[in-house]
């Protein structure tokens, strides 16, 4: 059960901001979109099964349509080749939308540092979070989960609005 934002109390009622009631419902209700390629893949449908049990965050509706996503989650080697998918993926999703970075070679190419793998996800979209590891047990990305949330739930309604946003978006030619 999600604990209530801070707010001011008394007998009946209940007012806080509405800030945070979104944030709330938000870092609650994340829906990832699984970009798996290889072995970190693995990992996560651990982290979907039963033992560690991703709906305990509100995040069991993986989906497989950008449009009806708003955590971009990228697990394993992405080949450069794949660049511009990723980044076509990260750009259909709707905001807000956030990315966590799974394993050592979606973070930074890992052991594949080679002419045709790309080292790091962040060379062509904004991360929100990476989770180190080779691959990075169940755990791991659960915590990434929950630092993701973290942001969610702080996060200014307006910060997509901001020109430090958009810049940074800007900084990738994404529009
Ligand atoms: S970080 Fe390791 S486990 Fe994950 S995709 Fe790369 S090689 Fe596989």
């Amino acid at each position: 059960m999600a604990e209530a934002p801070a707010g001011v109390e008394g007998q009946g009622f209940f007012a806080t901001s509405f800030d945070k009631v979104i944030g709330l419902a938000r870092a609650n209700s994340l829906w990832p979109l699984p970009f798996a390629t290889s072995c970190c893949g693995i990992e996560f449908m651990a982290t979907m099964a039963s033992h560690y049990d991703i709906s305990r965050f509100g995040s069991e509706r993986p989906s497989f349509s950008p449009r009806q996503a708003d955590l971009l989650m990228v697990m394993g080697t992405i080949a450069k080749k794949m660049g511009p998918i990723l980044k076509q993926v990260y750009q259909q999703m709707a905001e807000p939308r956030w990315v966590l970075s799974v394993g050592a070679c979606a973070c930074s190419g890992g052991i594949f540092d080679t002419y045709s793998v790309l080292q790091g996800i962040d060379r062509v979209i904004p991360v929100d979070v990476y989770v180190p590891g080779c691959p990075p047990r169940p755990e791991q990305i659960i915590e990434g989960l929950m630092k993701i949330q973290e942001i969610a739930k702080n996060e200014s309604l307006r910060r997509r609005n901001s020109p430090e946003y958009q810049a940074l978006l800007e900084s990738y030619n994404i529009k």
